[in-house]
């Protein structure tokens, strides 16, 4: 079967006083119908601008390479009424801060209602689609668009929609506003829903909801996911795959339990130790020594040459090879043999 999503070989560059900056070098990956895969990495890994670049939001950045197909649709050379469409209910992104998607002068549910009648509008055989879905209710004929935002609203978690009609964005807290942005989001129905940290400002017991809700409506409509996320306890909660992400290119690939229970990569190893090891208390983290780099000019190498304690002149020149580590799951380093074998028992104590 072909993947819903499949990009191979993007590149998104930035162009600066200092020169070009390589966002995203190369980076190859597929989701599939249904499926909910990560990107995790540290912030200027590259992550959102990958995701952006998906929905052709990349501007003012510029794809100077590769591809992005989506179901039979080239992104890249896509003309706009085509992005509008894909956007109208293939793709539909979720940001980090609701208030770059919620407008502040309409309600919420007018809101909502309009990112229904996008949807509608999107095509003749997708409208023919929509009616046959649950807004038919027996006793009431129809639904109006207003009800069907009640149900939207109740869908992720706002207690007593029908009350909140009338609200307006500043009258919803933080986490209302982001389920609020997932209701306008699944409103267009669409089959890959693109989240980036949408939970990363609230508190650990909304961002557990909201994940929770994510999944279920990924049970539920079968709508595929594709999570942006600094933090692999979302990962671990959430994703059937995962992308870890550096230096605009993936550094380790494969189905999350075999990446979290034998991380092979050093980036991969490095992010495990500072995750925390009981959420319950609030400890320290560790943090990777170094920066992340500024990926300006011509980038060769590995990314992350100059924080591994394993790199080597070829680390800092070389092609990287995608190493096999078993089926599924691959590394892309050119020592994977020099790191100590990880203890899966250890690794899973941690969760
Ligand atoms: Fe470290 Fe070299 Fe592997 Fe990069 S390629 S992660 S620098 S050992
Ligand atoms: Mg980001």
């Amino acid at each position: 079967d072909k993947p819903l999503l499949e990009v191979e070989n993007l590149n998104t560059r930035f162009n600066t006083i200092e020169g070009s900056v390589h966002a995203v070098n190369g980076m190859s990956f597929t989701v599939n119908d249904g499926e909910i895969v990560g990107i995790v990495g540290e912030s200027g890994s590259g992550k959102s601008v990958t995701a952006l670049s998906l929905v052709r939001l990349e501007d003012p950045g510029e794809i100077t390479s590769g591809s992005i197909r989506f179901r039979d649709t080239e992104m890249t050379t896509a003309n706009d009424r085509t992005i509008r469409q894909v956007r109208g209910d293939g793709m539909a992104m979720v940001f980090q801060d609701p208030m770059t998607t919620l407008n502040p002068v309409y309600k919420v549910s007018e809101q909502i209602v309009e990112s229904m009648k996008v949807h509608q509008s999107s095509d003749n055989q997708r409208l023919l689609d929509y009616l046959k879905i649950p807004i038919f209710s027996s006793r009431k004929g129809w639904k109006s668009m207003e009800e069907r935002a009640v149900d939207l609203m109740a869908q992720v978690g706002i207690p007593h929609p029908e009350q909140r009609l009338d609200a307006y964005p500043h009258e919803f807290s933080g986490g209302m506003r982001q389920r609020a942005m997932l209701a306008i989001a699944l409103a267009r129905e669409p089959d890959l829903l693109i989240a980036d940290e949408p939970t990363t400002a609230l508190d650990v017991t909304i961002q557990a909801q909201i994940l929770d809700r994510i999944r279920t409506l990924n049970e539920e409509l079968g709508m595929a996911v594709l999570m942006i996320t600094h933090d692999l306890g979302v990962v671990a909660e959430l994703c059937d795959r995962v992308i870890v992400m550096y230096g605009g290119e993936v550094m380790e690939t494969g189905h999350t339990e075999q990446v979290l229970t034998n991380p092979s990569h050093p980036y991969t190893r490095s992010l495990l130790e500072c995750m925390p090891q009981n959420t319950s208390r609030k400890e320290p983290l560790n943090v990777i020594e170094g920066q992340v780099p500024d990926m300006i000019g011509d980038v060769g190498g590995c990314p992350f040459a100059s924080r591994c304690s394993y790199a080597s002149e070829e680390c800092r020149n070389g092609q990287i090879p995608s190493i096999d580590v078993e089926e599924d799951h691959d590394a892309t380093c050119c020592h994977l043999h020099k790191v100590p074998d990880s203890n899966p028992e250890t690794v899973g104590d941690r969760q």
